[in-house]
């Protein structure tokens, strides 16, 4: 079984645009796809300004940059995807979506295509469980923004074979991406490590303990991260990541220490959902954060 050559990403997204971007950089011949047309054509059009920007900066060459638009197709056409060696999917995070186009993709796709998704949340297993070889699929969980962020988690569901699993560490490495295998299991290992950083954040401020301004700069301070939870959550949006800590939260079946706060809640029914809204733990609109 051969390296991956050809490459399809779905989805035009914030994670798509930015795995596609990734993919062209390194050399891969890539299509992305989209049902909206006009999302397409503005995804198409950020990709080509951060690689102009790039080379602006010196980063890369003029001609890293024209090869790289060069190896970019984007299509709302899901049988244009017939001869990608490997489909990234980064659809919404809603499981009627994902496996649909996964089924719709095994009568498109030769018997060897790896199929990966970069869902933050569901299950591999379940997601898998809907096509006809769930031994080639698998998680490939990138991290936002996709072009910066080096960490990649490669999520093996109870079927995912480990041909599958050779092939996409070998193509996270060549996209110079620093990947991670694990099982597959609630919040996989980044999204779940980083629960108790958010909710014992909001039990400490809901207790007075300390405010914001004061839990946030400690954690930058003193425990060297580079942001703290609550910019983190702001910049990530409140209500994504109250939807993630429910879905973890109810993976484990209840277990306490994944108990999301009503703190956390009461912010998104204030619709206060961080950077997106002008204003979350922080005020976007009048200050600089
Ligand atoms: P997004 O909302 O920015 O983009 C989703 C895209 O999918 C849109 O362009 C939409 O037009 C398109 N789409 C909708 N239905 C479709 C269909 N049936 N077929 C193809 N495309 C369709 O979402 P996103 O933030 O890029 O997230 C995508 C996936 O990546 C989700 O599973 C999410 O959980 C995961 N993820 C997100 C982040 C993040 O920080 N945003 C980080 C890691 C993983």
């Amino acid at each position: 079984m051969e390296g991956v050559k050809k490459v399809a990403v779905i989805g035009s997204g914030t994670m798509g645009a930015g795995i596609a971007q990734v993919s062209i950089q390194n050399g891969y011949s890539s299509i992305l796809y989209d049902i909206d047309h006009q999302q397409l054509a503005n995804a198409k059009a950020q990709v080509f300004q951060r690689l102009d920007r790039l080379v602006k900066k010196g980063r890369i060459s003029d001609e890293e940059s024209i090869q790289a638009k060069e190896n970019l197709r984007v299509t709302t056409d899901l049988k244009n995807l017939k001869e990608a060696d490997l489909v990234i999917e980064a659809a919404p995070e809603i499981l009627d979506i994902k496996t649909s186009i996964f089924q719709e993709l095994t009568a498109i796709c030769s018997s060897e295509t790896i199929f990966a998704t970069n869902t933050s949340s569901l299950s591999i297993t379940e997601i898998a469980g809907y096509i006809q070889d769930p031994s080639r699929l698998a998680g490939l969980h990138f991290f936002n923004p996709a072009p910066l962020m080096p960490l990649v988690e490669i999520v093996q569901g109870i079927s995912t074979n480990q041909a599958t699993i050779h092939r996409l560490k070998d193509f996270a490495e060549k996209i110079h991406k620093y990947p991670v295998v694990c099982r597959d299991t609630p919040g996989f290992i980044v999204n779940r490590v980083a629960r108790p950083f958010y909710n014992e954040a909001l039990k400490i401020l809901n207790d007075q303990v300390a405010s914001v301004e004061q839990i946030d700069r400690i954690m930058k301070k003193s425990g060297g991260f580079k942001m703290g939870p609550f910019e983190l959550q702001d910049l990530i949006g409140i209500d994504i990541n109250f939807a993630t800590t429910k879905t973890v939260y109810s993976s484990f079946f209840g277990e306490n220490r994944f108990r999301p706060h009503y703190y956390q809640e009461r912010m998104v029914q204030a619709g206060r959902l961080g950077r997106k809204t002008e204003g979350g733990f922080y005020d976007y609109a009048s200050t600089e954060h």
